[in-house]
């Protein structure tokens, strides 16, 4: 057992689920055998604790990187902020050259809000949504972080959020009064939306702008139309979808303004900001209610920030990544081919997953994980596109990935998968550890 797993053990002994984002779960990729910890990252390269390193073809920290780990010109900015000093009586100037700079690359909204999470920044969103619109109903679609507001969804039934994002989460500890305050409805269904309006109070719809798969039917365009038409504020939740297919949100490509948007992830390029932008008409909505946190005001985010935009715009690295993105899309659909096997491709291309159309398709992702691992790579069915995935890199993962398509193969046609994995099936979703 590598000392990644074993500090793991210790870890579930210590803090409760192991760490901190399900996401990270050692369970979540290959249970018993993953290195669990780094002790180095640079690039799209991961150093373990037995000084093992590694290619993550993965989820790049879970989508904060699009820059890669480690930028040289964000950290040189970070160090300065830690050099003149991160905090202090006073505020930062920083959060005020990037509020007017998210302002500027989204036009249609005229206030900023700052927070270190997604989940907080959600969770602002909705308060001034609610503050804003005096009704405290919320139609929601996808994912919107762990806070109770959202939670709420699956209270009297977990399966409410079943089809957004992560399946099985258990409300346990969310207030029973709180049942239904917050009502799912599913991608691309505009009835669906229309009855939930029809038949509840709602003031709030907050929703991705598009995650496993696009809008059809202009079903955005319906979206704004409903809200306004029901006076409801509109919230676009761009945490994972903002800055891998524009410079901004990805609302920006459809041509559909909401009332509101959240921001987070790739952000800072890996230093911890989120936003949330909106209309002056209802961020106003925040100056009567009280909204206020320490660690808001602390300077490494926005100035992480402010260095992320401009790297950023200077490489278009929109355009990379999606360009990378479809081309692993190409080349795995090539690749199932070949091996006469059955997989879907869904995602934007720059969050691009592809799931085996298989009873076995966690077993087979196990196994990819598995045998990516002892060839040095961090590699399971998705990936973050970052611009370090350059063809020097891709191009020998798709060599080892060819041949645990074969394996695949085998087992499709009788070998039973079991008796190529060494440890226990990964999860894929939320479970109680022991
Ligand atoms: N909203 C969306 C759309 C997300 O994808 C996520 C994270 N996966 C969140 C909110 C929550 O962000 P965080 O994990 O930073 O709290």
């Amino acid at each position: 057992m590598g000392k990644g797993q074993e500090l793991y053990k210790k870890a579930k002994t210590l803090i409760p689920g192991g760490t901190m984002l399900l996401s990270k779960r050692p369970e979540m990729f290959l249970p018993e055998k993953w290195p669990s910890y780094f002790s180095k990252a640079k690039g799209c390269k991961v150093w373990d604790l037995d000084g093992n390193v590694f290619t993550d073809v993965s989820i790049m920290g879970i989508g904060t990187n699009i820059l890669g780990y480690g930028h040289d010109e964000v950290d040189d900015a970070v160090m300065a902020t830690v050099r003149n000093g991160n905090m202090s009586t006073l505020n930062c100037p920083e959060e005020v050259y990037l509020a007017e700079r998210l302002i500027e690359l989204h036009p249609w909204a005229d206030m900023v809000r700052f927070a270190r999470s997604g989940g907080e920044a959600n969770a602002i969103a909705i308060r001034i949504a609610r503050a804003a619109s005096g009704r405290d109903k919320v139609a929601i679609c996808g994912y919107h972080g762990w806070h109770d507001w959202y939670l709420s969804a699956n209270l009297g039934d977990d399966k409410n959020l079943a089809g957004h994002l992560l399946p099985g989460l258990d409300p346990l500890g969310v207030p029973q009064n709180l049942k239904n305050t917050v009502l799912p409805f599913n991608y691309n269904d505009i009835e669906e939306l229309q009855k939930l309006i029809k038949t509840n109070e709602i003031g709030v719809i907050k929703m991705e702008v598009s995650r496993n798969k696009g809008p059809e039917d202009n079903f955005l365009h319906k979206v704004r139309k409903l809200a306004t038409d029901n006076n409801i504020v509109l919230i676009f939740d761009e945490c994972t979808s903002g800055f891998r297919q524009t410079f901004g949100g990805l609302h920006k490509l459809y041509g559909v303004e909401p009332d509101m948007a959240m921001f987070g992830k790739a952000l800072g390029n890996g230093y911890a900001i989120t936003a949330t932008i909106g209309k002056k008409s209802v961020m106003q909505a925040a100056q009567k209610s009280f909204i206020s946190s320490t660690f808001w005001t602390e300077r490494i985010g926005p100035t992480a920030g402010l260095k992320t935009l401009e790297v950023m715009e200077r490489e278009r690295s929109w355009e990379t990544i999606t360009s990378t993105g479809t081309e692993i899309s190409t080349r795995w659909k090539a690749l199932a081919s070949h091996h006469n096997l059955k997989i879907g491709v869904s995602g934007l291309p720059a969050l691009i997953s592809f799931a085996f159309d298989s009873p076995n398709a966690l077993a087979y992702k196990t196994l990819i994980t598995q045998e990516m691992l002892k060839k040095g790579y961090l590699a399971g069915t998705s990936v973050y596109v970052s611009t370090t995935h350059v063809p020097s890199v891709l191009n020998p993962y798709f060599e080892e990935l060819d041949k645990i398509f074969g394996l695949i193969k085998k087992c499709e046609e009788g070998l039973p998968v079991g008796t190529l994995l060494e440890g226990p099936v990964c999860h894929g979703g939320f479970k109680r550890l022991n």
